[in-house]
């Protein structure tokens, strides 16, 4: 379902997830006066702290779907393993943004690396991996440095593992679930990006400046503006998010992760139907951040400017160093609570604050 009238102010967002994106999605809606519903089935979730709108409902609950559908004017979502039968059903209802494509390509990573390269945009070497006597044919044509990685629900560096061996990799075959899975060539990248794209309902794109990504057990750490890449490298990057974008006929913020390689050449390691992690920053220092465009496009209202008006490092804050806040909140450091209940050290969904340093004074 399509409308193409914006949007008037009042109107209702409904989000599906109601985690740390989910809430600050829901803050930068209200600034643009629009409520949010948020559905959920953990009653925890950090986004009910700030909207009085919420369900509490398991994913596949078709009636508080049904119910969340009729009170609202338009859904999308904050994950992206939204269940394909959910987004049917909801976009059969009200306009779901961005639509069901993306969140069937994204769900599946050898589905994603066919549909990139598809588009001529390079990925990673990889080898479907339905049984175990595909392991040997694959290794002996990637290389014996290889990962070994599900093709569904994996996160944060869940559901994979590094394999050196035939052994290692047949190990690996056993203890990861569920099948099937993809075994990709270890890439030997300099430095990880990400560009975060915002796409309209008329089809504009504005793209953020790429962000340099450290990850830290598979947990993103930092995120750093402007990346130490060649400006070349740099619009090579946002013109693959945008090739992206368009093919998918998308609406709302997508995040595009990419390996850059010693050439300056790049691959996509893989796409989030969402706003991103390694965007937070744009909320710091840029004219209009990821959540207020991603809020506009689904509400389709005009993008804003993505402009960046200073440098900045986004530190992701985890575990014990969560208690440096708010003693250690010096100039120029912007927090942003993700509002979690508890704290699980090593995962993303425990307790975790975030940091914006900026190294620039704001213009
Ligand atoms: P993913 O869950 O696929 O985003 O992987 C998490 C992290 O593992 C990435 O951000 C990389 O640091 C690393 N990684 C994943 N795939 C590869 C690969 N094919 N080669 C090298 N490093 C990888």
């Amino acid at each position: 379902m399509a409308s193409e009238r914006p949007l008037p102010l009042g109107s209702t967002i409904g989000i599906l997830g109601g985690g740390q994106l989910g809430r600050m999605l829901a803050l930068a809606a209200a600034r643009l006066g629009f409520r949010t519903h948020i559905y959920c089935p953990d009653p925890q979730s950090p986004a009910f702290d700030v909207t009085p709108h919420t369900t509490v409902a398991a994913y596949d609950d078709e009636q508080a779907l049904r119910v969340l559908a009729s009170e609202v004017d338009v859904v999308t979502y904050e994950f992206e393993n939204v269940p394909a039968r959910t987004a049917e059903l909801l976009a059969q209802l009200k306009p779901l943004r961005p639509g069901a494509n993306a969140l069937a390509i994204s769900q599946d990573r050898l589905e994603e690396k066919s549909f990139i390269a598809g588009l001529g945009i390079p990925v990673a070497p990889h080898r479907p991996i339905h049984a175990v006597t595909d392991l040997a044919p694959a290794l002996s044509s990637l290389g014996t440095s290889a990962i070994l990685k599900t093709t569904r629900l994996g996160y944060d560096g869940k559901g994979q593992r590094h394999v050196a061996t035939l052994a290692e990799a047949e190990a690996a075959f056993a203890a990861l679930a569920p099948h099937p899975f993809v075994l990709e060539a270890l890439v030997p990248f300099i430095r990880e990006i990400s560009v975060v794209i915002a796409r309209g309902q008329d089809g504009a794109t504005a793209a953020f400046d790429p962000a340099e990504n450290v990850h830290r057990d598979g947990i993103l750490a930092t995120s750093t503006v402007p990346a130490s890449i060649a400006p070349a490298t740099a619009a090579l990057a946002q013109a693959h998010a945008a090739t992206i974008a368009a093919a998918l006929n998308y609406v709302g913020v997508l995040g595009v992760e990419f390996f850059v390689l010693a050439d300056g050449s790049l691959l996509i390691n893989e796409i989030a139907p969402r706003v991103h992690n390694s965007g937070h920053w744009t909320e710091a220092v840029c004219v209009t951040d990821q959540f207020e465009q991603h809020i506009r496009a689904v509400a389709g209202w005009p993008l804003g400017d993505p402009t960046r008006l200073a440098d900045v490092v986004m530190e992701n804050l985890i575990g014990d160093a969560i208690a440096a806040i708010p003693a250690a909140l010096g100039p120029g450091i912007r927090p942003h609570a993700y509002g979690k209940a508890e704290s699980r050290p090593g995962r993303l969904d425990g307790v975790y604050r975030l940091e914006a340093r900026l190294l620039a004074q704001q213009i």
